[in-house]
């Protein structure tokens, strides 16, 4: 939980101190490496693009809810979303089968375009990599789709064959640096558009979440920031919903009327992959009930590796043995979790807390 007592704040100029200059954060507010740790107002006009990271889950839901309250030009908007499985038949489907459909229904709600961007292979692809460097990256434009092949010269082999372990080290947490951050650096770093032009990077952590994201920056600058190279491209990040609690969060959701999405209507407290590395043994026991075969699948490779996910070093299949699933009585959200095609309402007029609304068991990264 958050600790005010152990965020570390070097190099943080609190914003309190700008409101002695006046007026919102301005875009070079973050140049030469300064950095806030809070910054409720920024001046989102200043920015030519702003690139909503929309995982779906109620977090960047809430992001987009604020930007379109805070009256941004929703023209400049735009999302992005990271396909965790890719898109060449891996059958490990470590996401939501219909999460990629149901973030188009989200832009489509907020008006905006969607782009998604993925590593070629996805999960399983990198996970059985072997001697082997990384497939490229495939990102969409409004150009069309690109492929960001790797540097021959700088990319380094090496063999996974095992899934990311649960830490902080993205080194050994590789799922989400390569599925996510590695490919949306990318996607900012290979588009011409971005060139001579303010670009603001959105993205919906929390610090209540974890300990480590109680830590995060709310504005400073993207790891894609080129304001010093001839591209004068001027990058940065902002976390709208940095200091929200969750109860703001579901208030946001239903002041917008956006229903809660599946994944919380099943019982899951986080809208992550639906069989994610940090999976508590009740949501195994919770798959293992109501998608039969999927858990068997991840146990299977926790086999072959001779790796568990777990440190325990129990598979998710002997984790879950005797543990409770969840209590599950929304039929309708159990058939949306098997088709692949998003077909429930995304907005509704009779809006619910779901199940999974502030649950304490363990699913999504930290
Ligand atoms: S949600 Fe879990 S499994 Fe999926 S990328 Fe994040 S940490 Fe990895």
């Amino acid at each position: 939980m958050f600790d005010s007592h152990n965020i570390d704040d070097n190099f943080t100029i609190p914003s309190a101190i700008r409101s002695s200059t006046g007026g919102a954060l301005q875009p070079s507010d973050t140049g030469g490496g300064t950095v806030f740790r809070d910054a409720e107002e920024i001046d989102l006009d200043a920015y030519d693009h702003i690139i909503l990271l929309m995982s779906g889950g109620k977090d960047s839901i809430a992001s987009a809810i604020r930007l379109e309250q805070a009256g941004v030009d929703m023209r400049k908007v735009e999302f992005w979303h990271h396909d965790i499985d890719g898109r060449e038949g891996s059958s490990l489907k470590m996401d939501w089968m219909f999460m990629a459909d149901y973030n188009r229904k989200l832009a489509a709600e907020f008006n905006v375009p969607l782009y998604f961007s993925w590593l070629k292979g996805g999960f399983e692809g990198e996970m059985l990599k072997q001697d082997a460097i990384s497939q490229p990256d495939m990102v969409e434009t409004p150009g069309g789709l690109i492929t960001l092949e790797r540097n021959l010269k700088l990319s380094k082999k090496n063999t996974r064959l095992k899934f990311p372990q649960q830490s902080a080290s993205l080194a050994q947490r590789w799922c989400s640096s390569k599925l996510k951050i590695d490919v949306g650096r990318r996607a900012v770093n290979s588009q011409s558009r971005f060139h001579g032009k303010k670009v603001l990077v959105i993205s919906g952590e929390r610090r209540q979440e974890s300990a480590n994201r109680s830590k995060y920056n709310q504005y400073e600058s993207h790891a894609t920031n080129a304001t010093k190279g001839k591209l004068n491209r001027l990058v940065n990040v902002w976390r709208p919903v940095l200091n929200w609690s969750e109860e703001d969060v579901w208030a946001a959701l239903e002041s917008r009327r956006i229903t809660a999405p599946v994944p919380y209507r099943l019982g899951w407290t986080r809208s992550s992959c639906m069989k994610c590395i940090y999976n508590s043994p009740r949501v195994w026991a919770t798959i293992r009930r109501h998608f039969p075969g999927e858990a068997e699948q991840i146990a299977d490779y926790e086999e072959k590796f001779g790796v568990t996910i777990s440190r325990k070093r129990l598979n998710v299949i002997d984790i879950s043995d005797g543990v409770a699933p969840f209590n599950i009585d929304d039929a309708e959200a159990l058939r949306q979790a098997v088709n692949q095609q998003y077909t429930l309402p995304v907005t509704t007029s009779d809006w619910k807390l779901p199940l999974g609304a502030f649950g304490s068991e363990g699913c999504g990264s930290v």
